[in-house]
């Protein structure tokens, strides 16, 4: 498996986002390009891809088109939205977006506990890609290259010292190139 930084073009560090990238969405997985979820899902009557996931985790943007929250949970990667999908905005096609969310995942090194000499891992137990990675009991940081940006870790942090922020989908480059 390729990357995170393969398959999203637009990787800058994450306190340098630009204008356009912090208007940037989280989609659920399994989408081709964010051109396409904004053509297709604001006419789409049934948005199904909401009521598909178990996780309830899918919810309309003022725009019409879905996001992602992940005040209580994550994404399982379960296929179930793309199942639901009709329009051929999200498909199991989409093998690059079927394992990892467009987002960047950081903890915050002045809210994590962990980082000021106090033994907390509430983080690392519901992170199922061994991402979060400790230097002995302390100081953890995320591995990009593990992460899939699920979000399962950003409700269990007591101090709320996760955050994360969305990247522009790839394809979406190839079409405006
Ligand atoms: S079901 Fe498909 S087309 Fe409809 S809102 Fe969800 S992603 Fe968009
Ligand atoms: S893959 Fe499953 S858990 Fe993830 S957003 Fe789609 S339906 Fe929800
Ligand atoms: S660090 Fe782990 S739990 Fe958190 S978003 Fe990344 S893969 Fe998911």
């Amino acid at each position: 498996m390729a990357s995170r930084r393969d398959f999203f073009k637009s990787f800058t560090q994450p306190l340098s986002r630009t204008k356009e990238e912090s208007l940037l969405l989280v989609r659920p997985p399994y989408g081709e390009s964010e051109s396409l979820f904004q053509s297709k899902c604001p006419s789409c009557e049934s948005k199904s891809c909401v009521t598909s996931c178990d996780e309830k985790i899918i919810f309309i943007s003022d725009d019409g088109t879905p996001t992602l929250s992940f005040k209580v949970n994550g994404c399982t990667f379960c296929d179930e939205c793309a199942n639901a999908c009709n329009e051929g905005v999200l498909s199991l096609e989409n093998s690059e977006t079927s394992e990892t969310l467009n987002t960047i995942f950081r903890i915050s090194l002045e809210s994590c506990v962990a980082h000021h000499g106090v033994i907390c891992s509430s983080c690392k137990e519901p992170c199922i890609d061994n991402a979060i990675l400790f230097n002995g009991m302390f100081a953890p940081v995320i591995d990009d290259d593990k992460c899939t940006g699920c979000g399962f870790c950003m409700a269990r942090c007591p101090t709320q010292a996760i955050s994360y922020h969305a990247f522009k989908i790839e394809n979406d480059e190839k079409e405006e190139s």
